[in-house]
């Protein structure tokens, strides 16, 4: 894989409806590098104007070769011009392709801008930092005969979004395979880019908090993600990107396990899609070898894993319930084994009272919220008093101590004197955390029938076998 072709792969042609265009001279394994090559007529990204790119461009055109500016003026000019500044400007537009550290740079390729476009693009153009030329990637097997194509759009959105950028910046209209599926499959793929496009959006607005306070969520979100991707097309762009989600979700969660995993998915895309040569592929290779060198390790510690910690005996499809965290038992009262991280969370992993939308609460308003699931804080009793209200300080898994009051009905009265002991295990179900006025943050306790303190914690915080609620 990532290997250069030695023969010429590929030949100019005419193709219908399109002009000119790449086509596969001979058929092209997924994973070859079609093309590597740098550009020779450049704009930096961050020119001022129209105006100062067209001076840009008249300097750089004046310096080619003969035969290298016979080859730019044969390329195609979607836009109308009335000198030859506008018209270096029209050629610049039409065929450019980003490149540079930033990807902000436009760059004319002569071999790779004959490229057409297909939004189920069988190639796909990368700028490679370590070798400094874009390359080009089969995604999938092209036969010969078969046409090449990259995608020229940013996002993979519907259909009629396709059609209206592709018309603005490019002044075609796509007719792939794609774009001419039967009304009713057109609509499917459809609906499934636009949740694909809204998963995006959900996960890129809860960025790195989002990893942390709700990954489970993520984790579902970009699971969808790939499930969505594996019924819309052969070849695998989407999951290119969907991968490197869940390597940080799980890595900014201590999960080494699933991280590598994951890092292994994506090195595998990435060995297609970009070479072995790749500063990707170089990055996540390390990050198999050793996921704890990431940025990301030990933002939080919810999920901590050893790179080693992966089930044996699970048949695939039990594995990947596994790997995605899928939520299988969801009975009433289950609560889950009690060393399920999730299912009796630490004081700093609760929620807090005021949020409404997370792992723990789904409803969209404070009022309205639900829990998602079942959770229940333990901690054994340090300290208490009874003097106004009755009031505790608590030591929960992590040894973590805080304040535990009631403000129920009878303050703590519903309690027997003789559950109220030092050593004793207090059980909370879908515990908050509240931040008192004058103290540390704690727990504000307001439904008695929420709460156990069973037995003496004779074996440290394992003696709840039951809870109600
Ligand atoms: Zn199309």
């Amino acid at each position: 894989m990532g290997a250069t072709a030695s023969l010429p792969v590929y030949a100019l042609e005419d193709v219908p409806g399109k002009g000119k265009g790449l086509i596969a001279a001979r058929d092209i394994p997924k994973g070859t590098r079609i093309i590597s090559e740098k550009p020779f007529v450049t704009v930096p990204g961050n020119v001022a104007n129209m105006e100062q790119q067209r001076i840009y461009l008249y300097q750089q055109v004046g310096s080619l070769s003969e035969q290298q500016e016979r080859e730019f003026l044969a390329m195609d000019n979607v836009y109308p011009y009335t000198n030859s500044g506008e018209r270096y400007q029209g050629i610049f537009r039409t065929n450019a392709l980003p490149f540079g550290p930033t990807l902000r740079d436009g760059g004319v390729f002569l071999k790779a801008c004959r490229i057409n476009h297909a939004c189920d693009n069988n190639a796909t153009n990368f700028w490679n930092e370590n070798l400094n030329q874009l390359t080009i990637h089969a995604l999938r097997d092209i036969s010969k005969g078969e046409e090449i194509t990259i995608f020229y759009l940013n996002a993979r959105r519907n259909r009629k979004a396709r059609v209206e950028e592709l018309w603005q910046s490019f002044k075609f209209t796509c007719s792939c395979r794609l774009c001419s599926l039967p009304p009713h499959q057109g609509k499917e793929s459809d609906s499934r880019l636009d949740r694909v496009y809204e998963l995006d959006v959900v996960i890129e607005q809860a960025g790195l908090e989002g990893l942390v306070s709700s990954p489970r969520r993520m984790l579902n979100y970009v699971d969808e993600q790939v499930q969505l991707w594996n019924e819309e097309t052969a070849n695998e762009v989407g999951l290119v990107r969907a991968y490197p989600d869940a390597v940080q979700i799980s890595i900014a969660n201590g999960d080494l396990a699933r991280a590598r995993i994951f890092a292994n998915r994506a090195l595998a895309l990435y060995r297609i899609a970009l070479g072995d040569d790749s500063p990707d592929v170089v990055q996540y290779g390390e990050l198999v070898r050793n996921p704890a060198t990431h940025d990301y390790y030990g933002m939080s510690m919810k999920w901590k894993t050893m790179p080693d910690d992966v089930p044996q005996e699970l048949g695939p499809r039990d594995f990947e319930d596994w790997l995605w965290k899928r939520r299988i038992e969801n009975a009433p009262g289950h609560l889950g084994k009690l060393n399920d991280r999730e299912a009796f969370p630490s004081f700093n992993e609760l929620p807090n009272e005021h949020d409404f939308e997370s792992d723990y609460f789904e409803g969209g308003t404070l009022g309205s919220r639900r829990p998602r699931r079942h959770w229940c804080f333990l901690a054994e009793i340090m300290e208490f008093t009874s003097l106004v209200r009755l009031q505790m300080a608590v030591r929960d898994l992590n040894g973590t101590v805080l304040p535990l009051r009631f403000h129920t009905d009878r303050r703590g009265g519903e309690l027997a004197l003789s559950q109220i002991q030092k050593g004793y295990t207090v059980a909370i179900l879908y515990a908050v955390r509240h931040d008192f006025m004058y103290s540390e943050p704690g727990i504000r306790h307001e439904n008695p029938r929420m709460m156990k303190v069973p037995l003496p914690a004779q074996v440290h915080l394992l003696p709840v076998t039951k809870i109600s609620n």
